[in-house]
């Protein structure tokens, strides 16, 4: 395996590691280890370039600095990047060659599942690092997904108290684009408590299993962010509010999973201008994080993950509150939280 060091200004370490044998071509990057050793998934996706999967890995990792940091766990931000398709390209010897590249680093940085990647994967690149979580042992961790689901509900919850004074979800439209791992579970959390659902996604099966178990209207997905519903949850991949999409927007709530959701970051204040309420995407989608730290400091019970994923609601209002009082965008405001928290951790240490 080749492995070469990528210099990027402001980020603690990007890795290229390419293997001839199996194929493997990936990005590790750490952004920065402040807080504790970098821990972020490892995604899947058949990038058209290095640098498009170079971009996203940078942003990836540098938004898993400021969510490990505002989710209260001791780790930095880091994450990975495997360019392949993983309907086609995936193979143990790939996976395994994985594991062996985030081995190398010696702990600098822990991956976990992100798109692309399941838990059957994580078994494999396990198998050869145990710099790898994610990996359910005995019902304790596991799949992130789930939780990462939780968390998103608990946000989804909060931002309908703060800008509708809504008290549960029941009786509001709620429209998801995507309904993968994340997107489906969150619907079937919705629909129990009574809301109304409207899906899309690119996978017609995901859709149509949505319509059958909660009633789901289905859309077109350039269509899903002009809904006419209260709330848009972006649960697909980033960049669904950009300046060709931000126009069309009906909901005064944006509350998803979807990492970078934002495509420039210019987005946050016209968000606000528009009177839309805003979920960070790193704050509402970092219970599946949450889950992998603690499983990697042994400290993984079912109570404690619950307890730590019912406070995003918390930290959420917290930083709705101080971007209405400071009359600044919830995505600033967030990112400065996140930025005290990393200061008292380079003071402490
Ligand atoms: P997933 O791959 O299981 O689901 C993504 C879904 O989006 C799929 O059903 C896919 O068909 C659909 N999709 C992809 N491109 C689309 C497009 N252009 N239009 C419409 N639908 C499209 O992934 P997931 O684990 O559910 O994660 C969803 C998002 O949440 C990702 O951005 C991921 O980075 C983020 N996230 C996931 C976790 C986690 O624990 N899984 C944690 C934090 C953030």
């Amino acid at each position: 395996m080749e492995s070469r060091v990528v210099p990027v200004e402001g980020w603690q370490k990007v890795v290229h590691f390419t293997d001839e044998t199996t194929g493997l071509n990936a990005i590790i990057s750490v952004h920065d280890a402040t807080l504790g050793p970098a821990c972020g998934g490892c995604r899947i996706y058949p990038y058209e370039s290095f640098e498009a999967g170079l971009e996203d890995v940078k942003n990836l990792s540098r938004g898993m600095t400021f969510k490990n940091a505002l989710g209260g766990i001791p780790f930095g931000g880091g994450k990975a990047v495997i360019f392949a398709d993983p309907r086609k390209d995936k193979t143990p010897e790939l996976l395994r060659a994985f594991g062996k590249a985030v081995d190398s680093l010696e702990g600098l940085y822990y991956t976990a599942e992100d798109s692309g990647v399941s838990e059957d994967d994580m078994e494999m690149i396990r198998s050869v690092t145990p710099y790898a979580a994610g990996v359910d042992k005995g019902g304790i961790g596991g799949n992130p997904s789930p939780f990462t689901a939780r968390g998103v509900w608990r946000g989804v919850q909060a931002a309908a108290r703060y800008k509708l004074g809504a008290a549960s979800l029941k009786g509001l439209h709620v429209s998801i684009l995507g309904v993968g791992a994340v997107g489906m579970e969150l619907a079937r959390l919705i629909h129990e408590e009574g809301g109304r659902l409207t899906v899309a996604d690119v996978n017609q099966t995901a859709v149509e299993e949505a319509r059958e178990r909660f009633g789901a209207e289905i859309v077109n997905p350039d269509e899903a962010i002009a809904v006419d519903a209260d709330i848009f949850s972006p649960c697909a991949l980033g960049g669904s509010i950009n300046a060709d999409t931000i126009g069309r927007l009906k909901a005064k709530i944006i509350a998803g999973a979807a990492n970078n959701q934002l495509k420039t970051p210019d987005m946050d204040a016209q968000l606000r201008d528009l009177g839309v309420l805003y979920a960070p995407d790193y704050v509402i989608n970092a219970a599946g994080v949450i889950s992998v730290g603690l499983e990697i400091l042994g400290r993984w019970t079912e109570l404690e993950v619950t307890r730590r994923i019912d406070k995003i609601g918390d930290t959420l209002m917290e930083i709705f509150a101080r971007a209405e009082q400071e009359s600044r965008p919830t995505g600033a405001v967030a990112d400065e939280l996140a930025m005290e928290v990393i200061a008292r951790g380079k003071q402490a240490a």
